[in-house]
């Protein structure tokens, strides 16, 4: 299959080509020529295991890929997640279901395309006959950052690097990354939040200076961050799991319309739920959960996207973005596929920080979107009385969705069943689960997570507590103007 670029520009003769090279080379983000149609093929999906549903919606895009061997890099991937199971789904009282998406090697719904991600790129290099070593360069809100380390330590032919914001991460996230293991892997700390770290990987990218230089080197960049379409494929696959779950437990008919609330930030996973929808899964509304940082929920509102305003460091730093990457995708297919008014709205926003869709757009957004925020208060109330109510913790990404799902069936009164994405596991983040919990205030993460346990009995993950004992190797810090050399003094390390 054909893939376009948002911006027109640029072309992917195959799913391949957009895995290996990440980025279009226009600046745009690459998407597919036509979605395949697997709405008749739920009923199967009820028959199989989680690894087979991924092979089969997986490759529904990627035709160049041998069919047999994509299935048992499946196999290997999700045999990493607790039960070989990537997602499964957890019934809280009626009509409200949690997807537990956290359950892989580094505790975040990241792992699910990050733990298949090395196969595909690596295979779409050798499709593509791309001989030179691969770079990936990761800008990170906490989560991708570690998921991609683990994932692609030890690679062969790849390299990677991560930048973080200094201070915008978790305790554990950070100790996650900087004991990171493996020879081909760096970390490092840029000056700044989350947008200027994305920001300045972005210009990497386009900068015909850096990439020319790297060549010379025998270097190609490319991207594990949601731009890159091997990252979101993947993701798909949970929205026709949990669907296929409820179908088999009872909990629906093949049929019946669904809602998923998707704790979002650079909008990659609630986009892998739209692309579900238009390849025939029964999906009724997707509900986008924002924290304070509510550009998103200003924008299903309105219609405009303005990114001029206060940043705020939140309990959930992988949704503390200004800036949402995929939504670009999205724009693209509500403007009709067209690559000319997508290419002039991000120009805008690069240049005014804004843009707006005109009413025909919003009013088909609203359609399939409903959008709405939970500040930090009513995050910690959440994970609190939740515990209270079922007895389940959730960590402050999916209480911000857990939050918003209960609003939105308040203000709605829409009785279909709803899913809840829950993308990460309450020990990443134990100081404020314990704080909203018991009350305590303990600074040190590893205390917390131990009074955690101590008041819930939720078990602390084997992750969590292998970290207190691992080396830290890495504690680089640049300006954001520092992300260039870092790059290219990286390219030179053996
Ligand atoms: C990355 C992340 C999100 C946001 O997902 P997007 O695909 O960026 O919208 C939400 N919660 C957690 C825990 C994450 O790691």
């Amino acid at each position: 299959m054909k893939f376009l670029s948002t911006r027109g520009k640029s072309v992917a003769p195959n799913a391949a080509y957009a895995i290996a090279k990440g980025l279009a080379e226009d600046g745009g983000l690459f998407v597919p020529e036509t979605f395949p149609y697997l709405g008749d093929k739920i009923k199967e999906m009820t028959e199989t295991e989680y690894a087979e549903r991924a092979g089969l919606v997986i490759g529904s895009f990627l035709n160049e890929y041998d069919e047999k061997e994509l299935l048992s890099a499946c196999v290997r991937a999700y045999g990493k997640f607790e039960d070989g199971d990537a997602a499964p789904l957890v019934k809280t009282d009626d009509g409200f279901f949690i997807l537990e998406l956290f359950h892989g090697p580094t505790l975040a719904f990241k792992d699910v395309a990050l733990t298949l991600l090395p196969y595909l790129m690596r295979k779409g290099s050798d499709i593509c006959g791309i001989k030179e070593q691969i770079l990936i360069l990761v800008a990170t809100s906490g989560d991708t950052g570690k998921a991609a380390l683990e994932g692609f330590k030890d690679a062969e032919g790849i390299k990677i690097m991560v930048f973080y914001p200094t201070g915008g991460v978790s305790d554990m996230q950070k100790l996650q990354m900087c004991t990171q293991e493996g020879d081909n892997v760096n970390v490092v700390a840029v000056n700044g939040n989350f947008d200027d770290c994305q920001t300045a990987v972005k210009n990497i990218f386009s900068s015909a200076k850096i990439n020319a230089e790297l060549k010379e080197k025998g270097v190609i960049l490319s991207s594990a961050n949601s731009i890159n379409f091997g990252r979101l494929v993947p993701q798909i696959t949970y929205y026709f799991s949990a669907y296929a779950d409820l179908v088999s437990s009872g909990e629906i008919n093949i049929g019946d319309e669904i809602n998923f609330v998707v704790p979002t930030g650079n909008f990659g996973n609630i986009l892998a739920g739209y692309y579900a929808k238009k390849m025939g899964l029964p999906v009724g509304k997707l509900i986008c959960a924002s924290n304070s940082n509510n550009v998103l929920t200003e924008f299903f509102v309105s219609g405009d996207y303005d990114a001029n305003r206060e940043f705020f460091k939140t309990m959930s730093p992988s949704m503390d973005i200004l800036v949402s990457s995929n939504l670009e995708r999205l724009l693209f297919e509500v403007s009709g596929r067209n690559a000319e008014l997508t290419a002039s709205r991000m120009a805008e926003l690069k240049k005014y920080g804004k843009y707006s869709v005109n009413k025909e757009e919003l009013a088909s957004l609203k359609k399939e979107f409903y959008a709405d925020c939970a500040d930090e208060e009513e995050c910690l109330e959440e994970i609190n009385e939740f515990f209270e109510e079922y007895g389940y913790v959730l960590d402050p990404h999916t209480a911000v969705a857990a939050c918003v799902a209960e609003k939105y069936k308040e203000y709605s009164g829409d009785g279909r069943v709803t899913v809840v994405l829950s993308t990460a596991s309450p020990y990443k983040f134990p100081q404020n689960v314990l704080k909203a919990i018991s009350g305590e205030n303990i600074s040190d993460a590893f205390k917390s997570a131990k009074r955690l346990y101590e008041n819930t009995a939720c078990p602390i993950p084997e992750e969590i507590l292998s970290l207190k004992n691992k080396e830290k190797r890495f504690s680089e810090a640049v300006d954001k103007s520092g992300t260039e050399s870092a790059v290219l003094a990286f390219a030179d390390k053996k």
